[in-house]
């Protein structure tokens, strides 16, 4: 299957007060038509900031210093805002956690439904009223014909959160990009949801990119798993090389880590410190300060990006002091 979206040595910048800092740093993947691409590492380390650079919803001191963004033929980030908005409205799709920067506060949650059904799947009103029920329904929302009425007030966030869901999905996006879209809401809810994005995912083939730091989702719906750290990718491979066969000491860490439900983000219990200020100076690999294994030059010298076979990426210098052990074949990107 060929590409849906291709992103290309990506840099996000900001414009801030003491100058400019960047956020994202290089960085490649891509995601195929009914793949699922889970993006993971802490809060800070540049994975919203990823999407958001993606659907063009950068704040207003943000920007794309350099790279590309492909959405099967047409360059994302060279298109005007006006028709960067129309493919963020039909072919691409972004799923919140804060619903409420999502939904207008003035129009009934049935108008919110009814709109990209009746735009994009040309339904009269009253055929986009009962896809929209069904969608409700869908995403586990009790007593659908009375939410059609009301307005987005009305409802709990976690209820709210649901019917942005059934929104995002009304218009059968090719992609789906969804920034940790159930993690305020309770297990039942959420198995219920990340099972909806599937079945629409196997039906209509959509690409989904989500973006999560709950490893337990990761091994529920990804297909590929990329890792980020301090705005780069540090590792990439398929679920099952990421949890069988991690490399990236980040990743080994992430796995070991313990979700700690009183924190409204995890904690990497196996990986004393925290992620660097984006502003912050580092040399060498940006994960060496905290890193268990690290060793004299990953202070100094920045480490190469290593493919491993199978589809597996690594960027770590102890991959180079494997290389005699093994045979395995690798390429070195500098
Ligand atoms: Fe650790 Fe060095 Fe690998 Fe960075 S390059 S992750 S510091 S071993
Ligand atoms: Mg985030």
């Amino acid at each position: 299957t060929t590409d849906l979206l291709s992103v290309k040595n990506l840099v996000t910048a900001f414009r801030t007060a003491d100058g400019e800092v960047s956020a994202v740093r290089g960085v490649s993947f891509s995601i195929k038509e009914g793949e699922t691409l889970c993006v993971v590492g802490e809060s800070g380390c540049g994975k919203s900031i990823t999407s958001l650079s993606v659907m063009g919803l950068l704040p207003s001191n943000g920007f794309i210093k350099e790279g590309s963004i492909e959405f099967k033929d047409r360059h994302l980030n060279r298109l005007s805002p006006e028709e960067l908005r129309k493919v963020r409205g039909k072919d691409i799709s972004m799923i919140f956690q804060e619903p409420m920067t999502a939904l207008n506060p003035v129009l009934t949650i049935g108008y919110q439904l009814r709109e990209p059904l009746i735009l994009h799947h040309k339904l009269n009103k009253s055929k986009a009223h009962i896809q929209g029920i069904e969608l409700l329904k869908q995403v586990g929302i009790p007593y659908p014909e009375k939410r059609m009425k009301q307005y987005p007030h009305e409802l709990s966030g976690g209820m709210r959160q649901r019917v942005m869901i059934a929104i995002s999905l009304a218009c059968h996006p090719q992609l789906l990009i969804a920034d940790e879209p159930t993690t305020a809401l309770d297990v039942t809810i959420q198995a219920q949801i990340l099972d909806l994005i599937q079945d629409l995912k196997d039906k209509l083939g959509m690409g989904v990119m989500m973006i999560t730091h709950d490893m337990g989702v990761v091994a529920e719906v990804a297909d590929r798993v990329m890792v980020m750290y301090a705005g780069e990718k540090v590792e990439e491979g398929s679920v099952e090389s990421i949890f069988e066969n991690p490399q990236h000491p980040y990743t080994k860490g992430l796995l070991n880590s313990v979700p700690n439900l009183d924190e409204p983000d995890f904690e990497l219990e196996a990986i004393p410190g925290s992620l660097p200020n984006i502003n912050e100076e580092i040399n060498g690999c940006r994960f060496h300060p905290r890193c268990p294994y690290a060793m004299e030059k990953c202070a100094v010298q920045i480490p190469k990006d290593v493919e491993l076979p199978g589809d597996h990426r690594v960027k770590c210098w102890l991959q180079e002091v494997d290389e005699g052990a093994d045979n395995r074949q690798k390429i070195v990107h500098t």
